[in-house]
């Protein structure tokens, strides 16, 4: 379990010789470590600090364990405290109690929303969950051919009304349009920008407050790095999210973003994405995920 960050914490401890025990004092080197790690996982700044604060309080108060050495005490207790902010298990999507149950997606353009929002109606689909995708980015034609040409792919209807229309009301009435045909999950893409931007803020509020959606799942993309904190802490703060699903961890990043996103909104990461295709998505797994981030 984390080769890398096991062997620069055993030679902190090296160094410290004689010390077999874990103390105010010997732990300092330890959890610079741990934050050199972090950093390195593009963890953000405030975000370790925080963490930091965590592990230096749990292995202050944490027993000696005979037999065990300190280096590896002290790793357990840093993986346990990640996984604790992570929060310990993944959490399912939301179901509403009278279908349809209505999913708002929220994030940057280029984040891989609408890819996402294909993911999430296939697994849906694979559990018997119909869905609908509704297509409320009026102001970029490609982004509803993409989803239409998704929706045929994995075979889930699409519902558009072309870019002259009002995204509020595209959401209204493909959410009308299941309720009316049964299906049980409506999944709602919206228009994201390069930059987060005031006019897709307020148009995500609007769509919000007018659908009451179950889940508003922000899409991150793990490759933003340092970046995600500032990001979630404008969405969540602006829009209010549910859960976040965290795009391209196929790629070489160690995924520190999924440490800043849930400390920063508190909310939990329901998903990960790890491809272009739509296959490519999986539930979200904290143990895994601090295994990822700790190297
Ligand atoms: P949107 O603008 O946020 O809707 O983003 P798109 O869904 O159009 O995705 C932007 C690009 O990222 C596309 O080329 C996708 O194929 C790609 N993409 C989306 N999710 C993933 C992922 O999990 N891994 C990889 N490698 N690429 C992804």
């Amino acid at each position: 379990m984390f080769d890398a960050l096991s062997e620069s914490l055993e030679s902190a401890w090296k160094k410290l010789r004689g010390q077999d025990k874990i103390t105010a004092n010997n732990i300092k080197p330890a959890l610079q470590e741990v934050r050199r790690s972090l950093l390195s996982a593009d963890v953000n700044l405030q975000v370790v600090k925080n963490f930091i604060a965590d592990v230096e309080k749990a292995a202050q108060g944490a027993d000696v364990i005979s037999g065990v050495r300190p280096d590896q005490q002290f790793i357990k207790i840093v993986n346990d405290e990640l996984v604790k902010v992570m929060g310990e298990s993944n959490v399912p999507l939301a179901e509403a109690d009278t279908p349809p149950t209505i999913i708002l997606m929220a994030g940057l353009q280029g984040t891989g929303k609408t890819t996402a929002t294909a993911k999430l109606a296939l697994h849906l689909r694979k559990q018997e969950r119909s869905a609908l995708m509704v297509g409320t980015d009026v102001y970029r034609p490609a982004a509803i051919d993409q989803l239409k040409t998704l929706g045929e792919q994995i075979e889930v209807p699409v519902f558009e009304m072309g870019t002259e229309a009002n995204p509020v009301e595209v959401a209204q009435k493909g959410i009308e349009k299941a309720q009316a045909e049964g299906i049980n999950t409506v999944i709602i893409d919206t228009a994201g920008r390069l930059q987060i931007d005031q006019d897709m803020m307020e148009e995500l509020i609007s769509i919000k407050n007018a659908v009451s959606p179950h889940e508003v799942l922000l899409v991150v993309d793990a490759m933003t790095g340092q970046e995600a904190a500032s990001l979630t802490a404008t969405f969540h703060e602006q829009v209010g999210v549910t859960g976040a699903i965290l795009t391209k961890l196929d790629g070489d990043t160690r995924g520190g973003a999924a440490l800043s996103v849930r400390q920063v909104s508190g909310q939990p990461i329901k998903f990960i994405g790890v491809g272009e295709k739509v296959e490519a998505l999986q539930p979200f797994y904290p143990e895994r995920m601090a295994s990822r981030i700790l190297g």
